[in-house]
């Protein structure tokens, strides 16, 4: 593999790497383009709506060796991204020093761009010494102020956790946000929409504006795990927050929704406007999920790879002894990946998330339907 990262192509709207769209519309095929790392189960948190939280542990044991997650890597010829996710990947400096450090470098010197999920909520300190070997910072942002968080991000803790320590934690992600981006660092902020972001999504879209993040993640309550029990908005309502949050799009933010609950073949003409209105909005776009279309994920201690990392689709290989390009094939031959792997050139569509479908699409057959409109 050259090293090739000197004048590497920014992410901007026009040009997304973790968007299975493009790679399945030049090539005709799904490829495995992206690769996500679990590589802490650790949290300081415990958020409402976290889509792993029956996975977190307060205590951890050693994680497979940097050096055979990154022979696997090499292994994939198509490899484009990679996304280091957990739990809170940064709070374990051993993590970082042993596993995040060398996969970020690995990846510069591969020119293989990169996202860590964080939630920003620990000193400045610990983002300074790798970050600039980061393509993508994503965070999480389904708050007003430190009650919402308070109630948010402690709503599953099993020890109390008083509100001065939440709201220290909340101004504190408030302040690294604007400090990195200040430094040019990409923030991508993400909301979940449920019924009470909905309400203030504009709101936390401003917000995110005034911390300085470049862009603005949307996507559907995700109901797995702790957020398993939580109430979902209707698509009427979805539909609605959509344009409510496009009516008062801060110019400079690129807002970027992710597993939309809409498609180009809905039987109702309203749903299909929005598609036409998302991609006619400027510094607007929609991605379709890449979990399972060009990304595996990979748990860093058992090696298990599984096609989400909240999935309920049981680990389909492990990286001790199966390169990740065969569990791949043998995904795309799985029953699931054919139910949810159509295709629509012309509508930019490639079909729905399998959370997403099972929640608001369960008797719909998407292999079966086309798209009634086109995007020119
Ligand atoms: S059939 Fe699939 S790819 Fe085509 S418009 Fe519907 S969801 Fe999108």
């Amino acid at each position: 593999m050259q090293p090739n990262q000197k004048g590497i192509r920014p992410v901007t709207p026009q040009y997304d790497p973790w968007d299975a769209w493009m790679t399945r519309a030049a090539t005709g095929k799904y490829e495995l383009t992206s690769v996500e790392f679990t590589v802490t189960n650790l949290c300081n948190l415990r958020c409402e709506h976290c889509a792993v939280g029956e996975t977190l542990v307060e205590r951890e044991g050693l994680p497979i060796s940097v050096d055979q997650l990154i022979r696997r890597l090499d292994e994939v010829e198509t490899l484009k991204t990679l996304s280091i996710t957990g739990g809170e990947p940064i709070l374990n400096p051993r993590v970082v020093k042993e596993t995040i450090r060398p996969l970020l470098k690995y990846c510069r010197e591969r020119g293989i761009y990169t996202q860590l999920n964080s939630n920003l909520t620990l000193p400045l300190s610990r983002y300074e010494d790798w970050i600039e070997d980061l393509d993508v910072l994503h965070i999480s942002y389904n708050y007003r102020d430190a009650e919402d968080f308070y109630r948010i991000a402690f709503q599953k803790a099993k020890k109390d956790v008083d509100f001065k320590t939440a709201e220290t934690l909340f101004n504190r992600l408030k302040e690294n946000a604007r400090q990195l981006s200040a430094q040019g660092v990409f923030i991508s902020a993400e909301s979940l929409l449920s019924p009470f972001t909905s309400r203030h999504i504009v709101k936390m879209h401003q917000d995110i504006a005034e911390m300085g993040c470049k862009r603005h993640e949307v996507h559907p309550l995700y109901p797995s795990d702790f957020a398993r029990g939580m109430e979902l908005l209707t698509l009427d309502q979805y539909r609605e927050t959509v344009h409510r949050l496009l009516d008062g799009h801060h110019p400079e933010v690129w807002i970027l929704f992710g597993t939309l609950p809409f498609y180009p073949c809905s039987d109702k003409a309203e749903d299909r406007e929005l598609w036409q209105r998302l991609h006619r909005e400027p510094n607007v776009t929609v991605r379709q999920d890449p979990d399972g279309r060009n990304r595996l994920n990979v748990n860093a201690f058992t090696g298990d790879v599984i096609v989400t990392d909240f999935g309920d689709v049981p680990a389909l290989g492990n990286i001790k002894t199966d390169r990740l390009d065969d569990i791949f094939q043998q995904w795309l031959e799985h029953p699931l990946a054919k139910k949810t792997h159509c295709f629509c050139l012309k509508a930019k569509c490639a079909g729905p998330n399998l959370l997403v479908a099972h929640a608001y699409y369960a008797d719909w057959d998407f292999s079966k339907r086309r798209a009634k409109i086109e995007i020119q």
